[in-house]
């Protein structure tokens, strides 16, 4: 077991599953999850989509060799299942450990002796078990072909995000003096899992720029970036890091950001995109990032941020700053948002925060819109230092959601400032259970790669 893959599962799916496995009896208890797939630079996710918890008596049984197992009928349900809605099958069990957890001798034989068959069953998607301690986890995902996967980590998403591994991962010991001050708040530890995050910044304009800066002087190691737009002089008040001559020699805004990156940590990747965020070959390169930044305001970049949160139950922010005055000029409210997005949590389509009319428009081509006397935008009101309360609230979210940090980890709210008035409100987003976009039973809730994103062609 040499090859990795990795888990996702909300929050919400892991505490059901922890409830049933670790009731507090010190017994063993078994489930099936039922996992959308992706594969982004050849390593396998699996997505949590179902879970079935295992009936003492009926569905988890004394075993004929081990000590307990899943019934078959149990087992005939759950392939079935599998197959057809052609989901990976996970059994999961648990054993008493805490942070190191492993497979025993009597677990791999029987999955040497049953998984070649259910792997015939489910036609080709993996099947496989997961093996739960309290605060650790390990897999043996089998694949058509002869490859077994072990496990890289499970990461648990909901408000803060939680990750397990089989055992505790030690910090490589050269950390370096620059974050002396920071490691004082959250240790080595953090540290080191800041320079392994994966973040992906969509729209590198005002909000943009300051996410990135403060992300790479945190210290975070990998940095997607995104965005079409070359630097415009009436950038410059905002952008952080742009200059003159960027404006000059038309600088694409995500080299101002890599530029900006690389002075802060030099150790830092950055993968530049130089492309709208919407298309389908631009978001398939983000589907196995740890954390979504979006600071792009177009419609169409909502609704497949959106997607992608929950069709991979990867975390995510909307952020953004809004000045509305009057005819006369009058301000009448000037604000920032800094919506955390996250599965189990509604999203942003179920809270209104989609407009089909504007979506609607931005499809039509520029000429399209000419024609239909729709003429051309007047750009919108900004400013540097409200961008900076948006920004810097979503990096502190970021900071302590993907650290894990929070005493209460489930409380999740927009956050909204109003200026003028000094307000600061804190809105709780609704969970359309029916939802077609964020619902546990819609289209898109842990699927993976096997539905689409509402992407465009290109
Ligand atoms: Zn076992
Ligand atoms: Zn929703």
């Amino acid at each position: 077991m040499t090859d990795m893959c990795r888990l996702r599962i909300s929050r919400d799916h892991f505490k059901i599953l922890m409830g049933h496995l670790f009731p507090g009896d010190g017994d063993e208890h078994g489930a099936v999850l039922l996992a959308g797939t992706s594969t982004v630079d050849g390593r396998l996710t699996l997505h949590v989509r179902e879970v079935h918890l295992a009936e003492e008596g009926t569905d988890y049984v004394e075993g004929k060799i081990g000590y307990r197992a899943l019934s078959p009928q149990f087992i005939h349900r759950m392939i079935t299942r599998a197959r057809d809605e052609k989901l990976a099958y996970l059994a999961v069990h648990n054993h008493g450990s805490d942070r190191c957890v492993g497979f025993s001798g009597i677990d791999l034989d029987s999955h040497e002796r049953g998984y070649p068959a259910l792997l015939q069953i489910s036609r080709g998607v993996p099947v496989g078990a997961l093996v739960l301690g309290r605060r650790s986890m390990q897999a043996d995902v089998w694949l058509p072909g002869g490859i077994r996967l072990g496990l890289d980590r499970a990461i648990v998403v909901g408000k803060t995000i939680q990750r397990l591994t089989p055992e505790p991962q030690h910090s490589s010991s050269g950390v370096i003096n620059m974050f002396d001050r920071q490691i004082k708040m959250f240790g080595k530890e953090g540290q080191q899992a800041l320079a392994e995050s994966r973040v992906a910044i969509l729209g590198l304009g005002g909000i943009g720029s300051l996410v990135a800066e403060y992300l790479a002087r945190l210290g975070v190691g990998h940095f997607y970036l995104v965005d079409d737009d070359k630097v415009e002089d009436s950038n410059l008040s905002r952008i952080v890091g742009a200059e003159m001559a960027d404006v000059r020699n038309e600088v694409a805004k995500i080299e101002i950001a890599e530029r900006l990156i690389k002075h802060a940590n030099p150790d830092a990747e950055t993968i530049l995109i130089r492309d709208d965020f919407a298309k389908e070959s631009v978001v398939a390169r983000l589907t196995g990032v740890d954390y979504l930044f979006l600071a792009a305001d177009s419609m169409r970049a909502r609704l497949v941020f959106n997607a992608l949160v929950h069709q991979y139950l990867v975390p995510g922010v909307q952020l953004g700053s809004k000045i509305r005055s009057e005819a006369s000029g009058a301000l009448v409210d000037v604000m920032s948002a800094n919506r955390p997005v996250r599965p189990s949590h509604g999203c942003l389509w179920c809270n209104q925060l989609i407009d089909t009319n504007i979506l609607a428009k931005e499809a039509k081509t520029d000429d399209e819109r000419k024609e239909q006397a729709y003429g051309t935008e007047e750009a919108n009101p900004s400013v540097i230092s409200l961008n900076a309360v948006a920004a810097s609230h979503a990096v502190n979210d970021f900071l302590l959601d993907y650290l894990d940090l929070r005493p209460e980890p489930d409380v999740l709210y927009y956050e909204h400032f109003h200026f003028l008035t000094g307000k600061r409100t804190l809105v709780e987003p609704r969970r359309d259970d029916d939802c077609p976009e964020c619902s546990h039973q819609g289209l898109r809730y842990g699927r993976g790669d096997l539905v689409e994103l509402p992407c465009i062609e290109g």
